[in-house]
């Protein structure tokens, strides 16, 4: 490991111990960048990287709530603005029992890159709470989003940071959020993306993180002179990204067979019957097994039954892959399963799904591998375009989000791939997204001098 990376890594978990999430991401852009450094030694000089590890500001907050029998709840809030030299912070919010400081950090850090891959003028920020939304009524989830943004609302605005969604933060919580940010503020601004369509989203927002995943799976897979057409493909999760997957997968003639929660996950080898998942999923907010109960031809696995130390989602012989729940699904072991299972395309839906050492598996097997930087950048973009679109007083139509969509996920593969080139690895999207994505920050810090 070349020195800066074990002295930065070092230095992280001396000043910010046990945020081992963060680590992991850092260390993987970190590594990526050693070509760029040797060639460019203005990085070093102005200290770029210990500069673009250390957030601008982190916010942590108290968030107190009733609940339906009148008990008094108390959870934590964060919103950490890690870098703005490109745009005003965006990023989404993540609500669930796991997240700490340390997983909005790696979020947020992630965010930073991703966001300028997009060649949009967007900052990187991430932000959310340890609340378990799960088994809450309307209300509840109603009264903790008023808590929440009673707090955020002084720290955020339309140029200022704008969040959206994550895990578990959908359209109904976006809804609480801005209509509490509107009662504090007075302002009926584009403080958040995501919103519902007649008051100020975009279209193709909802949609957006899925179909880019699948747009730069068809990129890779056209380089290389093949489709997604006909291709059986695994979908992990089975909230907003892993829906809208699976929906582009039919659109471009693939077929999706799976989905998952974190109880268990369906193999529907005919093919996953989309409107019964959205309507379990979205509608009736219920768990895999209602989609099981339905269709007598899926089969059910529970995560006990899951092989030791494996994601089931992952033995299940496919062309191609898409990671779209959550961090860390995809161990080494799941990787190698995957290969042997003649898996030829990665597309990372969820952000940092894959260990460590399952990348080092895909980029050593030579597949189309697409890291979550990349290829599931079309959320934030589109939330940029719902950006200027409210700015600008315009809404425009669906068929114009969607080839704007497309076209930024084509630039973004052209722009990784060709970096990758530059820096003599051609197809390491990972090595191509961190350095090009990096690249256009730093030279903005270096030139807003030392803040
Ligand atoms: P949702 O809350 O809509 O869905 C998350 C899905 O992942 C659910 O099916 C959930 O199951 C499952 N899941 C979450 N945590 C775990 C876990 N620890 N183990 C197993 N399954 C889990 O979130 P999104 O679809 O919005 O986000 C999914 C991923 O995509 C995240 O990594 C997110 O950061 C990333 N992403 C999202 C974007 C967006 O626009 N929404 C943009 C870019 C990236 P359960 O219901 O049981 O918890």
């Amino acid at each position: 490991m070349s020195s800066y990376i074990h002295d930065t890594i070092n230095y992280l978990k001396q000043s910010s111990p046990a945020q081992d999430e963060f680590y992991q991401a850092a260390e993987e852009v970190l590594s990526s960048l050693k070509p760029l450094l040797d060639r460019n030694p203005k990085y070093q000089k102005h200290n770029i990287i210990q500069r673009i590890v250390e957030p601008e500001r982190q916010i942590l907050f108290r968030v107190a709530w009733v609940d339906d029998r009148g008990n008094v709840q108390v959870n934590k809030g964060y919103r950490i603005e890690f870098n703005s030299a490109i745009g005003p912070y965006k990023g989404g919010l993540r609500f669930h029992p796991n997240v700490t400081a340390g997983t909005i950090k790696f979020l947020g850090f992630e965010q930073i890159f991703k966001n300028s891959l997009t060649g949009l003028a967007i900052g990187g920020a991430k932000g959310g709470s340890n609340f378990d939304p799960k088994g809450k009524s309307d209300n509840e989830i109603m009264r903790f989003c008023q808590s929440f943004m009673t707090e955020l609302f002084r720290h955020i605005g339309a140029t200022i940071d704008v969040p959206a969604g994550d895990i578990g933060v959908g359209g109904r919580e976006i809804g609480y959020l801005y209509g509490q940010y509107k009662r504090l503020t007075g302002k009926y601004e584009g403080v958040l993306t995501g919103k519902g369509l007649n008051w100020g989203g975009s279209l193709v927002r909802t949609e957006a993180t899925g179909y880019g995943a699948v747009y730069f799976a068809q990129n890779m897979l056209a380089e290389r002179g093949d489709s997604l057409e006909g291709k059986v493909c695994t979908v992990s999760g089975s909230g907003n990204v892993s829906i809208y997957t699976i929906e582009k997968l039919y659109q471009v003639g693939a077929k999706p067979v799976t989905a998952s929660d974190s109880n268990g996950m369906i193999h529907d080898k005919d093919g996953i019957d989309l409107n019964l998942l959205k309507r379990v999923k979205e509608v009736e907010r219920a768990r895999l097994t209602r989609y099981a109960e339905q269709r007598p031809n899926a089969v059910y696995t529970p995560v006990e039954d899951y092989p030791a130390g494996r994601n089931g989602i992952w033995g299940v012989p496919c062309q191609a892959a898409f990671p779209s729940a959550t961090q860390n699904e995809v161990s080494e072991e799941d990787a190698a399963e995957l290969l042997k299972n003649g898996c030829i395309c990665i597309s990372e839906g969820a952000n940092m799904p894959s260990t460590a050492g399952a990348i080092d598996k895909f980029l050593a097997s030579g597949i189309a591998y697409g890291p979550a930087k990349a290829a599931n950048a079309g959320g934030v973009a589109t939330s940029q375009l719902e950006m200027s679109q409210n700015a600008s007083m315009l809404q425009w139509t669906f068929e114009e989000v969607d080839a704007k969509l497309q076209r930024i996920m084509a630039n973004i593969y052209r722009t990784a791939s060709a970096t990758a080139k530059e820096f003599g690895a051609p197809g390491n999207l990972v090595l191509g997204a961190n350095v090009a994505g990096f690249r256009k920050v730093a030279d903005a810090m270096i030139d807003q001098g030392v803040v």
